[in-house]
């Protein structure tokens, strides 16, 4: 990388040209016959180009090898393309990051795992804060553990299960632990545990003004953090989890109907919600309607318990077909459900959280009917209560949904090419995303965001928005970390 240097340095002079640096060195916009400018632009390249030589960072434009590995994201529709990557090594590393994108006045995003379903871990023509060096899991006194923010999901179990020890978080093998942290993270263990951001009790984080932070339990951005914290105040560089015994076994049932139409579909879906907000705190469901396909998962690992068999018994005699399994390797259990690894094209976006069906009663129909007509177009309801909704982890953290029995999202996949399939997904996708809407259905899960939400500040953060944003000018007034969804000052 050293050997592109020359190319690297044209390519910071010319941001600075562009207009970025110039508030920092405090002169006039720089033009080639400005003496005093060049000087100053001659010299922030120089603290930019000391900052390369730091074992702290490394500073990446589109010239050297690694920058398309590392510019590359799971969601390859929404695709962008940043001007600097800096690939971090620690904290320190972080913080140089951030006071050299103030220098050269470019946003700076932050990507762990990449799975944003908008991408705001990237962006166009500014700074990406690449944590993939920070991936490491270290095990602390009591059964805590501390874990890089890039660390995967897969990567996490395949440490903690071994040492029969569960973090409770989602279910994809790829997803990221810093952005799914730091939006909640719910998954098969959360009605019994909690979300992932309720398991956190200490953080190593650096603000938006490059200040390292050690924070504890009851620290203001701690809370902030507990699901407020994507890409809006500054970077985490490590996260300090509590974890819980290993189950002994894990077990689903899994329940087809096939060739639905729409008024199948309501009374399997209204049949679901009847029971499956009984199902004890160890019980996950998904209610997933692809196109005219349904499958319903139900997933324990405790006991069977009386309210189980009683969402089982509601569901046989209305769906085609039940299998159901029982295992006790976790390990290989949780595999089942790591998904697809690599890039994919895709819109997906939560679809609203409610309590009961009659929250929906407005609107399903209209959106059933559409789903059913739409073959790949995927409406999915999910279990959350239990643990979730507990008032002790409501004050502990800024993740706003805690009444909430179900969540809600809608999903569509296409391949590379298929312009049209694409838009016309997007315009059914439309579609619903306005019938809930209309319906009042207007909570949204942070971790499943949408460009095309109303209102988004209220629907992610609820009443907790003002504080956020009090948070937000203590720790990043300038607005350094920012995406298009990010909290502003
Ligand atoms: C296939 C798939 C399956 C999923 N399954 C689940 C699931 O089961 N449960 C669930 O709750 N969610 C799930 N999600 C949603 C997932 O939680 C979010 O997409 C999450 O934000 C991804 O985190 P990441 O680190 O991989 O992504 P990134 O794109 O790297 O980051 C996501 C956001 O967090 C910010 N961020 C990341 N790291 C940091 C950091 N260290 N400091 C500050 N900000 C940071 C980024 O700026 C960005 O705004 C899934 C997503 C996908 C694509």
């Amino acid at each position: 990388m050293l050997n592109q240097q020359d190319d690297r340095r044209k390519i910071i002079k010319t941001l600075i040209l562009a207009g970025f640096g110039i508030q920092l060195i405090g002169c006039t916009t720089p033009t080639k016959d400005d003496p005093i400018a060049k000087k100053n632009t001659e010299k922030v390249i120089d603290e930019i180009e000391q900052a390369i030589k730091t074992n702290n960072v490394t500073y990446l434009t589109n010239q050297d090898e690694k920058f398309d590995e590392l510019a590359t994201y799971f969601n390859r529709f929404t695709q962008k393309s940043p001007a600097i990557i800096a690939l971090v090594m620690n904290a320190d590393g972080i913080s140089e990051a951030i006071l050299h994108a103030k220098a050269l006045k470019l946003p700076v995003a932050v990507k762990s795992g990449g799975h944003s379903f908008e991408q705001f871990s990237s962006n166009n023509g500014g700074m990406v804060i690449n944590l993939s060096l920070l991936n490491k899991i270290e095990w602390l006194e009591n059964n805590l553990v501390k874990i890089g923010p890039a660390c995967l999901l897969k990567e996490m179990y395949d440490e903690l299960l071994p040492k029969q020890r569960i973090l409770p978080a989602g279910s994809c093998g790829t997803v990221g632990v810093g952005g799914l942290t730091l939006g909640g993270g719910y998954g098969f263990f959360a009605r019994k545990y909690g979300l992932t951001c309720d398991n956190l009790i200490a953080s190593t984080f650096v603000d938006g003004n490059g200040k390292i932070h050690e924070l504890s339990d009851d620290h203001e951005l701690l809370w902030a953090l507990r699901g407020g914290g994507n890409g809006n105040f500054g970077v985490v560089s490590s996260f300090t989890f509590k974890t819980h015994p290993i189950p002994q076994h894990f077990s689903y049932t899994r329940f087809k109907a096939k060739n639905l139409d729409t008024e199948r579909a309501k009374l399997l879906l209204e049949t679901w919600f009847e029971y499956a907000h009984q199902l004890p705190e160890d019980c996950f469901s998904a209610f997933v309607l692809n196109g005219q396909s349904l499958t319903v998962l139900i997933t324990h690992f405790e006991q069977e318990s009386s309210e189980l068999s009683n969402l089982i018994s509601a569901l046989t005699p209305i769906c085609d077909s039940v299998t159901s399994k029982r295992n006790t390797n976790i390990a290989d259990a949780l595999k089942n459900y790591y998904g697809i690894q690599k890039p994919i094209y895709f819109k997906n976006a939560s679809a609203g959280y409610y309590s009961t069906f009659e929250d929906v009663s407005g609107c399903i129909e209209q959106v059933l009917e559409k789903v059913v007509s739409t073959p790949g177009l995927i409406y999915q309801v999910n279990t959350l209560g239990g643990a979730i909704n507990s008032s002790q982890h409501g004050s502990k953290s800024s993740y706003a949904h805690r009444n909430f029995e179900y969540l809600s999202e809608l999903q569509t996949y296409w391949s590379e090419g298929q312009n049209q399939k694409r838009d016309n997904y997007l315009k059914e996708f439309e579609y619903i995303q306005n019938l809930f809407y209309e319906n009042g259905n207007r909570a949204q899960y942070r971790n499943y965001p949408s460009i095309g939400f109303k209102m988004w500040d209220s629907a992610y953060f609820g009443d907790n928005y003002p504080r956020l944003q009090r948070i937000k000018q203590k720790y990043d007034r300038d607005n350094t970390i920012r995406h298009e969804q990010s909290i502003r000052s």
